[in-house]
């Protein structure tokens, strides 16, 4: 039987991407191949409960859920994260895939927002894209860079214009909290004219003092 290993799953408002404000349910995943310097998630590492994507699914229905992030972690170094993601696709929710770049997300199921974090040399991580990525882009899917400083920034550049990014998805830009202005990544993107969109991390400034379940 299907199954995943559940890190949590919640209520919360989306603080992230283009459903950035709107109620959410958040299935969040055990498990990650990385280690980026400032992730907030470590938790995610190591703890969890196996649950059957049935159970999922059911616990899913009873938060009443239309709009579903699955995270983690990496999700998609469980086996039966594609799985889950068809199903919750089939129940009429809209579901979104966080990942961090690193796994193929070619063999996700079509009528899911594929988000893809890309990793800046800031995070300790910037190898870790897996390229092909970019050539399955969908319009429908979201690239995220979290920024800490000007070079995450023309790291970022580089790769959205080599790659025509903006024009084959939705790409944001996001000041990684406490390292960057907001203010001062907001000049850059002027000054370049580039034609992303300046994400802030609604969730931390909804619950600044949260440190999980938000
Ligand atoms: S990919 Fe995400 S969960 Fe994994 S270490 Fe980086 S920030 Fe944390």
């Amino acid at each position: 039987m299907p199954s995943l290993i559940i890190n949590e799953i919640y209520r919360t408002i989306s603080g992230e991407g283009a459903s950035a404000g709107r109620p959410c349910t958040i299935v969040r995943l055990t498990g990650c191949n990385l280690r980026c310097l400032w992730c907030d998630t470590t938790y995610a590492y190591n703890e969890g409960r196996k649950m059957t994507v049935d159970e999922v699914l059911a616990e899913v229905q009873r938060l009443d859920a239309k709009l579903l992030l699955v995270t983690g972690g990496e999700p998609l170094l469980q086996t039966d994260t594609p799985e889950l993601l068809g199903r919750l696709c089939d129940t009429g929710c809209e579901a979104l895939l966080e990942t961090n770049g690193s796994l193929d997300i070619s063999g996700v199921d079509t009528r899911v927002v594929r988000c893809v974090d890309i990793k800046c040399p800031g995070s300790g991580q910037a190898d870790s894209l897996r390229r092909d990525n970019l050539d399955c882009l969908r319009k429908t899917d979201e690239i995220k860079f979290v920024l800490a400083d000007r070079s995450d920034y023309d790291f970022a550049r580089e790769l959205i214009e080599s790659r025509d990014l903006t024009s084959r998805c939705t790409v944001f830009m996001t000041p990684a909290a406490g390292l960057l202005r907001p203010a001062e990544l907001a000049e850059w993107i002027l000054a370049d004219g580039l034609q992303v969109r300046l994400g802030l991390q609604l969730h931390k400034i909804i619950w600044p003092e949260a440190e999980r379940g938000v």
